[in-house]
């Protein structure tokens, strides 16, 4: 894929309007050395894989609090007796087929942790 930037900082000068395109030609309008547009779009592609990294982690680390507020949240409706019968696991959304998950409403992998939940909120 194309890798174009309007402004890379690199070597402490801001070069601008650079990139290799997506058949390995460089695109330099300003004239700068072959060599140096592509060590800065290197760096600056390593610069945006590393970005994507830290907000992938972060990412992660948000979705795992909703995940576990939500359980919490089941595993207190259901102390508190309500009834979650469904055709889709209230936790997560899946479908379920089996008998016994649609009279909970939640599926098996995410009972375990309703369970865990349960268990937690009892001590
Ligand atoms: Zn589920």
């Amino acid at each position: 894929m194309a890798s174009l930037f309007r402004t890379i900082r690199f070597d402490g000068e801001t070069l601008r309007d650079l990139g290799v395109n997506d058949d390995g030609t460089l695109w330099n309008p300003n004239g700068y050395s072959a060599d140096r547009v592509r060590a800065a779009v290197a760096d600056a592609e390593e610069t945006l894989r590393e970005r994507r990294k830290v907000s992938a982690a972060k990412g992660a680390v948000t979705n795992k609090r909703r995940r576990d507020k939500r359980i919490h949240d089941i595993a207190k409706k259901i102390i508190g007796g309500a009834n979650l019968s469904s055709t889709s696991c209230v936790c997560c959304g899946r479908a379920l087929t089996d008998p016994e998950t649609i009279e909970r409403g939640i599926g098996p992998e995410c009972w375990s942790h309703v369970l865990e939940a349960i268990e937690e909120s009892r001590r």
